[in-house]
């Protein structure tokens, strides 16, 4: 990714600067991305996976109810409720990485447990909704 800047376009203050060449890199970014969408979304994938999975190993990488340590029925639950909504609002790598920060920093917020346990606790919690109950009993 090649960034060219005109030398007259950029301002004298310090300060303007650094926006100024901040700015022409973000729409570079956004050029490239645009143009590789397909590459940029499977690099987007692969760091959410390996991001996961390093979650996943720091919480022991088996569900804390069931012992479950099968990676793929694996997932990240929020202890005290609330990761749905929290997933409507970040997702992917950047939602992984949130975690991690949280976990290393001593966060008891996320458990691991199995999508069956998920559920489960789900259902006793009542986090389910209304919408999701009847599509599940169909
Ligand atoms: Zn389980």
């Amino acid at each position: 990714m090649t960034i060219l800047l005109k030398r007259t376009n950029i301002p004298q203050d310090e300060e303007k600067e650094k926006r100024f060449v901040k700015h022409v890199k973000r729409k570079s970014i956004n050029r490239w991305v645009s143009e590789h969408r397909e590459a940029w979304n499977k690099k987007q994938r692969e760091q959410a996976q390996r991001i996961r999975s390093e979650v996943l190993t720091f919480l022991g990488n088996k569900c804390v109810r069931c012992g479950e340590t099968d990676i793929r029925c694996l997932q990240v639950d929020h202890v005290n409720g609330g990761g749905v909504q929290e997933l409507r609002r970040i997702r992917g790598a950047t939602y992984f990485r949130k975690v991690f920060q949280e976990l290393k920093r001593g966060s008891k917020a996320y458990q691991c447990l199995c999508a069956n346990c998920n559920w489960r606790k789900r259902y006793e919690r009542e986090e389910i909704s209304e919408k999701e109950s009847n599509e599940r009993n169909m």
